[in-house]
């Protein structure tokens, strides 16, 4: 009964951080279509593996496809960007990916409409505290006698 119940609970809070995920991005779609395509120093090509538990428990547990296995890639910047941007479909990037707002980004979205950064830092926060849930509910769930 115990164990329903907590697979129930993540399986709700996995489903809620899935929508708020799609609301986040679409908050900033349009302005990262705009400024990132004109990027002369891209972020994701100065970085590299970037998943951390909380993203692969997430992932695992929405049942996405096993993409953020470490690899040895020796190729500079993320090995999730191509050409035409980013392979991983929004709610499979690392949550940083969606965290991560650099100044003319910033600048672009406090331009066209000054509440926006603190509504898209609200629902960030949120996430953030529904994955903490995410990681308790599922430790629960597996520590159950
Ligand atoms: S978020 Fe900023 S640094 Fe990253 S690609 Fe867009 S404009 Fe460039
Ligand atoms: S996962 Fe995608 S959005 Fe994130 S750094 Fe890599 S290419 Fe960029």
């Amino acid at each position: 009964m115990c164990v329903v119940m907590g697979t129930v609970m993540v399986s709700e809070t996995v489903s809620k951080i899935e929508d708020f995920l799609s609301e986040a991005v679409d908050l900033q779609k349009d302005h990262v279509e705009r400024v990132c395509v004109e990027c002369e120093a891209p972020c994701c090509t100065r970085v590299h593996y970037l998943f951390n538990e909380k993203d692969v428990l997430f992932l695992k547990l929405s049942e996405r496809k096993r993409r953020w296995r470490r690899e040895i890639v020796t190729r500079k910047g993320c090995w999730f960007l191509s050409e035409q941007g980013c392979t991983l479909d929004p709610k499979s990037r690392p949550f940083i990916c969606h965290t991560y707002l650099c100044d003319d980004l910033k600048m672009e979205m406090k331009r066209c409409d000054p509440g926006l950064i603190a509504l898209l830092e609200k629902k960030l926060k949120v996430i953030g505290e529904m994955r903490s849930q995410l990681w308790a509910e599922y430790l629960d769930e597996k520590l159950q006698p």
